[in-house]
């Protein structure tokens, strides 16, 4: 069965569509222009409840699965809206639900579920050591019963419009471990007390309108009560949910995807140029297509991805497969629909340039091509890591 067409998915489609109809490309193009925040829209979309799809019903979500998280954010971008200021909520609360102790999880779920908190940021790049992740030098030293945190980080999203921000920072210095991956942990940093008094926030002006920022802690005490399951193992709890982070990505890529396309076909149906549609000409059809049957291969990707992690397999593969295919597949869709648009690709009001640019992180965060290509020779192909 194509899951595409699952019924239930069908009413979650609906229900983001209906809600996306209130923020229409006039409203992403104005929040662009001004590189504001659509706050209006996240707030919409968690009080429907779309934010909370993965939280338990006993902490106040309604309990469902990846593949119906993934629809949501889909249909988002598919509508012309850009996931990429609401999916932060979707990831993070991964490492809390799976990781937290039960007073965290009691504490902040239904909080977040509400809507009374935000949980949108995760702190783990940074400037000096970037990919290289088990290198990271902020650090966190525990004194009585605080821990007090100094370093640096970059390109750290949504800080201004959270509350709460897991971080990742070494417990253990990297020369005092077996295993590099050992001795780093995460924390659960309340935002609203930390800036300012040890945390300052630099936003980050760049590409698309992402609200991005870098950090500077300046000996900023927090609480023990702030550490997220036991200490130094918190690049394993990192890793833990990045295949449910790559799945999402997946169908926010796909989403990007559908939207450029149906874009494409409807302007090339439309525009008369030597008195016929542009779109009569195989030159302009083509790549069209071409976007079309790698999105749909792409989308087989993400279904298996989704399926893997809902029945509780290992979805490593497929979710790192899933993520690069849909990627590449929404940026060539993304380049065919400004092809397509000729000079009007251009312009601000057919919004193309504004989703090509958005489409376009996809390949480059929350982690690059190369890294999963590197992946994928290492642990399906057992060729030597590289690194
Ligand atoms: C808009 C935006 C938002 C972001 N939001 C967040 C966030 O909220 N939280 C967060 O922690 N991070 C965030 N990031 C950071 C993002 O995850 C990193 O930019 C990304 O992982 C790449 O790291 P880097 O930029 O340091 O690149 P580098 O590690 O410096 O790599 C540069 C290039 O070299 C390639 N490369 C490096 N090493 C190898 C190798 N061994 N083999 C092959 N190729 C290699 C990489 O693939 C990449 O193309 C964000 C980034 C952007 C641009």
């Amino acid at each position: 069965m194509n899951p595409y067409l699952n019924e239930d998915y069908n009413a979650i489609r609906e229900g983001v569509r209906a809600l996306c109809a209130e923020f229409p490309a006039q409203y992403w193009r104005e929040i662009d222009e001004q590189k504001g925040f659509p706050e209006a829209f996240v707030t919409a979309m968690t009080q429907a409840g779309w934010l909370s799809a993965m939280i338990p019903e006993q902490y106040g979500g309604s309990g469902l699965g990846l593949a119906e998280a993934s629809v949501i954010l889909e249909e988002v971008n598919h509508c012309g809206g850009n996931s990429g200021t609401v999916h932060g909520q979707m990831y993070n609360m991964f490492t809390l639900l799976r990781h937290g102790s039960e007073a965290q999880k009691s504490y902040y779920l239904p909080r977040l579920a509400s809507g009374e908190l935000r949980l949108q940021s995760m702190a783990v790049t940074e400037p000096t050591t970037g990919t290289d992740t088990t290198k990271i030098k902020t650090t966190a030293v525990r004194q009585g019963d605080k821990y007090v945190i100094n370093g640096q980080k970059v390109w750290i999203s949504r800080v201004q419009h959270s509350d709460l921000m897991i971080l990742l920072a070494r417990t253990t210095p990297l020369s005092e471990v077996e295993k590099k991956v050992d001795g780093m942990s995460i924390f659960l940093v309340d935002l609203r007390e930390a800036i300012g008094n040890g945390l300052t926030v630099q936003p980050i002006a760049n590409m698309v309108n992402h609200e991005t920022n870098e950090l500077f802690f300046d000996n900023l005490e927090i609480p023990v009560s702030s550490l997220i399951g036991q200490e130094g193992k918190g690049f394993r709890y990192i890793l833990d949910g990045l295949n449910a982070e790559r799945t999402l990505i997946a169908a926010e890529c796909i989403g990007d995807g559908r939207w450029f396309n149906e874009k494409s076909a409807q302007y090339a149906r439309d525009r008369v140029v030597f008195g016929r549609p542009i779109g009569q000409n195989q030159g302009v059809q083509f790549p069209i297509a071409e976007a079309h049957i790698e999105l749909e291969a792409a989308d087989l990707m993400r279904w298996r991805a989704c399926e893997e992690y809902d029945s509780g397999r290992k979805a490593g593969a497929a979710a790192n497969m899933a993520k690069y295919l849909a990627a590449k597949a929404s940026w060539e869709a993304a380049n065919a629909c400004l092809q397509t648009h000729g000079g009007f690709g251009f312009a601000n009001e057919y919004d193309v340039e504004r989703k090509f640019r958005e489409t376009r992180l996809y390949q480059v965060a929350p982690i690059s091509t190369n890294l999963i290509l590197s992946y994928v020779a290492e642990h399906l192909l057992e060729l030597p890591r590289s690194f």
